[in-house]
């Protein structure tokens, strides 16, 4: 291109040259000199002309032109030749994702920045009744209405699915699942999981049956032992040692029976949130009382709670979690420990802290605390009489208060377990 450049520069100087030297003849050579660069400047102009009239037929073959015309004209030919290609590449790119998302199982919907709907596959269109003719640029709220949907929609936070029954047909159950991308536009998936949530339902319903059925014969067991009991005095040793050990597991199967059962109404149940408002601080109270009673007074149990900080909800179910966390902190620390109970709220929630000063739960199983039988150490759980689904129900529990379970600890530094609630689920002493 250099080369070409200083070709066309000597060229014009040629030309220039030239022109004065022929006006020279006529005593007028900048005459002369300044016609020469006329005709170069004509010969450019026409050259330009050819090319904006092949820039408006690109399809055509380029102008024939030699030196640096015909280098311009070559260099714009390939430039549009390869964006050609690339874009049909992409096109059939396009073509291939769209056939993709087509050939899915789960419904894609593609949601625009204004919330209108822009581009749907079949799977979409048969899980939520979508038509290509009338619904293309409706709001997807406008089509999804269950309020529910709604909130999910506009709450902005899609870290978690969203399950709920299907609005053409009750018997099954979508998974939403929205993803943001590009500017405030989203992607929608569809799932249909009405089998997982039948096989959940029989999973709860089975565990609810057999923790059911095992309720009388448990209660006959432990009746009779009670009365061998009385008597274990005028029982062999051996005997009174087997005795012991068959009360001590029939009371933990009880436990366990209560537990279960208590799990799945809290998974079959639905929450009826109910209005009435619960002054924490006299359910925190009554909560000391029966840890005391547990624990031979032998542990000192604080409490700091705000007198004026009412909580919505179900008040069994909330005395159950937080008797779940006193219990928890008078069995696994020693005696002599003490328990901080605290009860307030800041700018962002409310809290419920349950502080002890034990020997801690390693880092490592932290995030398993909440799994049913999880353990930490099963045998010294056994001693307590836990169950491992004390924690599983305290999680449940505050799920169903729009609440989460926070847990810090460490081996050998205490454990605090903070329930979080947010503002909404509370009501300030004037309020009520
Ligand atoms: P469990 O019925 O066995 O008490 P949980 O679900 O209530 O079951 O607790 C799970 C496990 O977490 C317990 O077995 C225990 O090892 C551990 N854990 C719970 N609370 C505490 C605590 N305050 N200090 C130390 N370990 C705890």
């Amino acid at each position: 291109m250099k080369r070409l450049l200083r070709a066309e520069i000597l060229r014009l100087v040629g030309c220039v040259l030239l022109g004065a030297l022929l006006g020279y003849c006529w005593d007028r050579p900048a005459l002369g000199a300044a016609g020469a660069l006329l005709l170069l400047l004509g010969r450019h102009i026409w050259q330009l002309q050819r090319l904006v009239r092949w820039l408006q037929a690109p399809d055509d073959a380029p102008p024939e032109a030699k030196r640096l015309w015909g280098e311009v004209f070559d260099g714009i030919y390939h430039y549009q030749r390869r964006q050609k290609a690339d874009q049909n590449q992409l096109a059939q790119l396009l073509e291939r994702i769209q056939n993709s998302s087509q050939a899915l199982s789960d419904g894609v919907v593609m949601i625009d920045h204004k919330g209108d709907l822009e581009w749907w596959n079949h799977a979409a269109e048969k899980l939520l009744g979508l038509s290509p003719s009338s619904d293309r640029g409706q709001p997807i709220t406008y089509l999804l209405r269950n309020p529910q949907f709604v909130d999910y929609y506009d709450s902005q936070n899609y870290l978690e699915p969203l399950v709920l029954p299907s609005h053409l047909d009750e018997e099954r159950f979508l998974e939403y699942q929205i993803t943001l991308f590009g500017e405030n536009d989203r992607l929608l998936l569809v799932r249909d999981c009405s089998k997982i949530k039948r096989l959940e339902r029989m999973r709860q319903d089975f565990i609810a049956n057999v923790s059911h059925e095992l309720r009388t014969p448990l209660t006959v067991l432990s009746g009779y032992l009670e009365t061998f009991s009385d008597y274990a005095d005028e029982l062999p040793a051996q005997w009174q040692r087997g005795l012991a050990l068959m009360t001590q597991q029939s009371t933990r199967m009880e436990h366990l029976v209560a537990d279960l059962l208590a799990l799945s109404r809290l998974e079959t149940s639905d929450f009826k949130a109910e209005v009435e408002p619960i002054h924490i601080a006299e359910l925190l109270d009554a909560i000391r009382v029966d840890a005391l009673a547990l624990s031979d007074h032998q542990h000192t149990i604080l409490i700091h709670a705000d007198m004026q900080l009412y909580l919505r909800g179900a008040a069994h179910e909330l005395r159950s979690a937080f008797s779940n966390l006193v219990f928890n902190a008078v069995k696994y620390t020693p005696q002599g420990s003490t328990i901080e109970l605290r009860w307030y709220h800041d700018e962002d929630g409310a809290y419920l802290e349950v502080k002890d000063n034990g020997p801690g739960i390693d880092s490592k199983h932290l995030k398993f605390l909440t799994q049913r039988f999880y353990r930490v150490d099963g045998s010294r759980s056994s001693q307590t009489g836990g169950t491992g689904l004390g924690l599983a129900i305290v999680k449940h529990v505050l799920l169903r208060h729009q609440g989460r379970l926070k847990i810090s600890s460490s081996a050998e530094q205490g454990s605090c377990f903070t329930c979080c609630f947010p503002l909404s689920q509370t009501l300030l002493g004037e309020a009520v």
